[in-house]
């Protein structure tokens, strides 16, 4: 069953809102097995909806359309379907008297031009709104079945949950299902990873596997398409079993999990502890690893120490290697780790230094970091290199850190980068 939705509303196309109608269909109906083959956005002007209408309704079985179901002028999806599919339309007493309900329970009154809301074609079956006034519509024309949809999205969700979703698994049976899931992996760029993989993602057809770049770590997403639930998670486990045989050296997690989730499980279950010192990411390393529910289990503190005089009051750096070194360098860095895990008296001190950007200073470059993680038996360093904007490095920078936090964890006794 080939699926088209259209969301219609200048709104959208003039990036004043997000399309999130469009998330929210496409994820559920691609769920219960129908093919989300095109989406189409297209403003309140009735022309071009007719167009866009007509167009999806010669290559898509179902067009869901969302918005424009409104009492205004500017509403005109009703309007513009039942004029394609040569409907008349009546005035549903049903619909009537519950929007009259709905403004009663608000104390007030519909407005005369409410009356346009309660007008229904004849044959169409209506999708109660208990959120608004807007019905929804479910038009089976010829071969074609057209669903119009409000547009706000509490509306429209509450709409799916308790009437769409119940009458196409009824009316088209079990399409099949789709499921997908997604391994994270860390220390392999794209195109390594594309390389290693090629011929998998070339040859599969189901599941398919796609690999995506995403806040500094590789995504590769399996989707398996099968009659049943259990069927397909087979399917997503074999194939997941082929990419550990590829891969394993960089899988850190899958489907939710993330670097501060999975730094947090291996902390929370060795029972240690870890603090922070944050210079360039004012904290945000600190602030993602408290993003997970139950870090303080493991986080006992963390601190900003901006400023050299902070780095020197706070964790102890010696100024003579500040003024030695500079804060951006490996020797300040190694100190921060080590001040802040006995100050704090961690397992684990994180420290991070470096030029975040935009501009240079210290004569240090843009980007330049310095991230140190002190253990009980030593301290290790990495310098990187950031060539994002500002806000962007410091995400990145902050992950880097918690990743190479995971690193320390799990490899304590690897000596390469030891000094
Ligand atoms: P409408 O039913 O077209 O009058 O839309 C009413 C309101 O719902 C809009 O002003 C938006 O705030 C919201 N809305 C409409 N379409 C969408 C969409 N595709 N995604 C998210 N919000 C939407
Ligand atoms: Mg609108």
């Amino acid at each position: 069953m080939v699926v088209e939705v259209i969301n219609t509303g200048t709104e959208l196309l003039l990036g004043e809102i997000l399309n999130t109608n469009f998330q929210y269909l496409s994820k559920h109906l691609n769920s219960m097995g129908f093919d989300v083959l095109y989406q189409t956005t297209v403003g309140d002007n009735k022309n071009r909806m007719q167009e866009a209408v007509t167009h999806a309704m010669q290559r898509a079985d179902i067009v869901i359309i969302t918005g424009g179901l409104g009492p205004t002028r500017g509403d005109i999806t009703k309007d513009t379907v039942t004029e394609i599919c040569g409907l008349e339309c009546y005035l549903d007493l049903d619909t009537w008297g519950r929007i009259d309900a709905f403004f009663a329970k608000k104390g007030s009154c519909p407005p005369p031009n409410n009356d346009k809301q309660a007008m229904i074609p004849l044959g169409a079956e209506v999708l109660q709104n208990d959120m608004g006034t807007a019905p929804g519509l479910f038009i089976s024309h010829q071969d074609k079945y057209l669903i119009l949809l409000p547009g706000p999205p509490s509306e429209l969700t509450d709409m799916c949950e308790k009437q769409l979703w119940p009458l196409l698994r009824q009316r088209f049976g079990n399409l099949g299902i789709i499921l997908s899931r997604t391994l994270h992996l860390r220390g392999i760029g794209e195109s390594l990873t594309a390389e290693k993989i090629d011929d998998l993602v070339t040859q599969q057809t189901n599941p398919t596997i796609a690999i995506y770049a995403r806040r500094g770590e590789i995504l590769i997403r399996i989707t398996a398409k099968a009659d049943s639930s259990k069927l397909a998670i087979s399917m997503l486990d074999k194939a997941e079993v082929v990419l550990r045989e590829r891969l394993a050296a960089y899988i850190y997690g899958t489907d939710d999990d993330s670097l501060p989730s999975i730094a947090g499980k291996i902390l929370s279950a060795n029972h240690q502890t870890v603090a922070f010192a944050e210079s360039c990411t004012g904290g945000l390393a600190s602030s993602l690893i408290t993003d997970i529910p139950g870090s303080s289990e493991y986080l006992l503190g963390s601190v900003v120490t901006y400023t050299n005089m902070a780095k020197h009051k706070l964790i102890n750096v010696q100024q003579q290697t500040l003024d030695e070194f500079g804060a951006v360098s490996r020797e300040t860095a190694c100190e921060m780790a080590v001040g802040v895990r006995s100050l704090m008296g961690s397992d684990y001190g994180v420290s991070i230094t470096g030029n975040a950007g935009p501009g240079e200073s210290e004569n240090k470059p843009v980007g330049l970091v310095y991230i140190a993680v002190a253990t009980k038996q030593a301290v290790y360093c990495q310098e990187h290199r950031f060539p994002y904007g500002r806000v962007e490095n410091k995400l990145r920078i902050a992950l880097t850190a918690i990743s190479m936090l995971l690193d320390k964890i799990n490899q304590e006794n690897n000596s390469e980068d030891k000094i």
